[in-house]
């Protein structure tokens, strides 16, 4: 039986549908706050394996043109990304377990952690942390070599840019690790601090972590001004809620939600209006139960930023130098 080396890890990953896939030790999660840290989720810890999936390019062009928003909510989000990413996992996972091996899967967390979602669940154990401990999705990545943070905090790759997303597995198995990213791909233009309808997105506050001798930076994020807008509560990024509410006035820069008033504002806003419910759902009746969705399109962090990045020489060359563009030519 052939060896379990990161190297057949990251073939049947590929193999079975995940375009990226990065191996951290877990030494690089030494200063990783406790509600963080992938030890206390599974002790025995040795290697985080971390996957991802590109988000196509077309999934932004129906909000591009205003007339279907469901698509990128469906394949961006949704089975369209995470049914291919979650088989490459359960795959890749079966491998290693095939070896005698323990793999313990992670929905980690992209935006928010449990130290910044209150109320905090309390232990359910006494002595033990919250039942709520979660990686952070992004740092992980960074911790397994896959790319950069942007100024947008919206993680970047030299293979898609801001558009994929990730899911994570630890594992006892010692497998050789990556090395970090070296490169720079973010050139802090700011284009996307401009293009943020939210106006979320801090110019000057910035954010940053060192693993090992790799420091990554952001910008500063409003959360609660990024969900009010992703949820469609700014009328200066939906077209819906003033069809909804015509009175409607909201002015973002006033808020000084948290996200999770935010998340549940826009909520029980969404479960009662037509419109954007019909946007989340694709059905004009579907009544309580429905749910908003990304109504921005993530057009500053992630739109704008991939529309920037594409004119990039640096970044066109990088991206291929990854080979996953076969004919991704100087523009
Ligand atoms: S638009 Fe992209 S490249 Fe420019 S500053 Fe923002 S994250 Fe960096
Ligand atoms: S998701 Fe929308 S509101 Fe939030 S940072 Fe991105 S562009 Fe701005």
């Amino acid at each position: 039986m052939e060896k379990l080396t990161s190297e057949l890890v990251k073939r049947v990953a590929k193999e079975n549908g995940a375009d990226l896939i990065g191996i951290a030790p877990v030494s690089r999660f030494k200063d990783a706050p406790p509600e963080t840290n992938p030890l206390n989720i599974y002790p025995k810890t040795k290697s985080i394996v971390v996957m991802a999936n590109r988000i196509l390019e077309g999934s932004y062009k129906g909000i591009q043109e205003n007339t279907d928003w469901s698509s990128y909510w469906i394949y961006g989000y949704g089975t369209g990304i995470y049914g291919t990413l979650g088989n490459a996992m359960t795959m890749t996972r079966q491998l290693v377990e095939s070896y005698g091996y323990e793999t313990v899967s992670s929905p980690g967390s992209h935006t928010i952690l449990p130290h910044e979602a209150p109320p905090g669940r309390p232990p359910v154990v006494e002595g033990k942390l919250p039942s709520n401990v979660v990686l952070h999705m992004r740092i992980s990545a960074a911790a397994a070599g896959l790319g950069e943070f942007g100024w947008s905090k919206v993680f970047l790759t030299p293979e898609f840019g801001p558009r994929q997303r990730f899911e994570i597995f630890l594992t006892d198995a010692e497998l050789e690790p990556d090395p970090l990213f070296k490169g720079r791909i973010c050139t802090k233009c700011m284009k996307c601090v401009d293009a943020c309808p939210g106006h979320a997105l801090s110019r000057t506050e910035r954010v940053s972590i060192k693993i090992e001798d790799r420091e990554f930076e952001w910008g500063a994020i409003d959360l609660g001004k990024c969900k009010l807008t992703h949820w469609g509560m700014n009328e200066l990024a939906s077209p819906f809620i003033k069809k909804d509410v015509p009175g409607w006035k909201m002015n973002i820069d006033e808020q000084t939600m948290t996200w999770f008033e935010a998340y549940n504002f826009g909520r029980a806003v969404s479960v009662r209006s037509k419109y954007i419910n019909t946007m989340a759902t694709g059905f004009e009746e579907m009544g309580q139960g429905g749910r908003p969705g990304p109504i921005c399109g993530a057009y500053g962090c992630i739109e704008t930023c991939y529309a920037v990045l594409k004119k990039n020489r640096k970044f066109r060359e990088m991206q291929k130098e990854t080979g996953v563009y076969q004919d991704a030519d100087e523009e």
